[in-house]
């Protein structure tokens, strides 16, 4: 199957949620025929990859969802339009004080380790409502919502996963604070993308399935 005809495959099962089309690794030509099938949202998860292919990219909303290492946070802040991938109080404080410096609100959403694995990066369970206090103060982010990678099991395995994620999401979103605003919960995958929808991602990321396999 074309990329276009994947996109579009994948725009009708996915309903009222919304594509990120994950992009990483592919070559912008092929990023930009999935933009001429209709993605308008594509996923990086390097900083520099992004930039040596950007100018060659169509016009698109831009997602960072890789894990973001201190030392690039500034070229992040000035690349992409949401940082899905906020996994630590330390890089949130980063984040805000490279937005603050060019006049900046950042669009965040913070990462949950949900299968509290200790290889993973993202906040646990306990941690994210204690960090929510204190990313208050954070003027120039702002908190649109919740992203996970569940452990590498079945999509029925990440079932109960999806399902205690959604749990959060919905406490989090009667949080009522300036700068959280919590409306978003990404996840799922190309083998998982329809359980995950099914237990309430209003934003799915999709790679492979367009694409093919990555090759690296
Ligand atoms: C690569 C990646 C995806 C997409 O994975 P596929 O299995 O190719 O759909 C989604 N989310 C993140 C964070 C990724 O790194």
């Amino acid at each position: 199957m074309s990329v276009d005809e994947n996109v579009k495959r994948i725009f009708e099962e996915v309903g009222d949620a919304t594509l990120i089309c994950v992009t990483k690794t592919v070559e912008p030509a092929r990023i930009n025929e999935a933009i001429r099938a209709g993605v308008t949202i594509i996923g990086e998860n390097r900083v520099q990859e992004f930039e040596e292919k950007r100018d060659k990219i169509l016009p698109c909303e831009v997602h960072f969802i890789g894990h973001l290492q201190t030392n690039k946070v500034k070229r992040a802040v000035q690349l992409f339009d949401v940082i899905q991938s906020a996994d630590s109080m330390k890089v949130l404080k980063k984040i805000n004080k490279r937005a603050r410096a060019i006049d900046k609100i950042q669009m965040v959403f913070l990462q949950v380790n949900i299968g509290n694995e200790p290889q993973k990066h993202g906040l646990g369970l306990d941690e994210i409502k204690q960090v929510i206090p204190e990313i208050a103060s954070l003027k120039n982010v702002c908190v649109k919502g919740l992203m996970c990678i569940p452990p590498y099991v079945s999509p029925e395995q990440a079932r109960p996963y999806f399902r205690k994620m959604k749990s959060l999401f919905d406490e989090l979103k009667q949080e009522n604070r300036d700068n959280i605003d919590i409306q978003e919960l990404s996840m799922g995958m190309s083998n998982d993308y329809m359980v995950a929808i099914e237990e309430g991602a209003t934003m799915v990321r999709v790679g492979s399935a367009i694409f093919g396999e990555r090759e690296y």
